[in-house]
């Protein structure tokens, strides 16, 4: 059984995320989306509410779950027998950073394997980061997120929740 894990951020889901992940859900047999907690950098959304709209984002896969985790992600691999991690590429600058990102974690850990999807040209330019500015800015973000992620970013905007 091939177990991959998707570590990141996802502060919050984006379309960009959901089409990286439906093409790893068809290659391995198992993927695990696991948020990981970043003591140093202020959240937008708790990993609380991130796992939240992720599970509510993911109904169409059966072979995908959600979970967080803190520490290394080569030690949270293992402890679910995963030997490969999924990354996204988007442009050149990503390639750097996801590169060394990769090359240290098989320096730790001679097993683990990162393998690199792209997604659809469509959301190829879609970030986490600008989704929350044009948020801040009251424009729409709609086409950008998962249904369950502008609906909860509006009510919680709107004081609703
Ligand atoms: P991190 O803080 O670990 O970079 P993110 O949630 O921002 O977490 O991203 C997780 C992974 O998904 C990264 O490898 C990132 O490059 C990738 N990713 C995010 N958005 C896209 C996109 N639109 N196209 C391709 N890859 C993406």
């Amino acid at each position: 059984m091939k177990i991959a894990i998707y570590p990141g951020s996802f502060d919050p889901i984006t379309k960009g995320h959901l089409d990286i992940l439906k093409n790893a859900a068809e290659i391995f047999d198992k993927v695990i989306i696991a948020v990981a907690h970043n003591g140093e950098k202020k959240g937008f959304l708790s990993v609380d509410e991130r796992v939240m709209l992720i599970k509510k984002s993911i109904t169409e896969f059966d072979n995908v779950e959600v979970d967080s985790f803190e520490g290394l992600t080569i030690e949270y691999a293992k402890k679910h027998n995963a030997e490969i991690l999924i990354r996204g590429l988007r442009a050149v600058s990503d390639f750097e950073y996801e590169m060394q990102l990769s090359q240290t974690n098989s320096a730790l850990s001679s097993d683990i394997k990162t393998v690199f999807l792209t997604t659809k040209p469509k959301y190829n330019f879609i970030s986490s980061s600008t989704i929350k500015e044009i948020f801040n800015n009251n424009g729409d973000i709609s086409k950008f997120v998962p249904q369950a992620v502008f609906e909860y970013l509006t009510a919680k905007k709107n004081k609703l929740i």
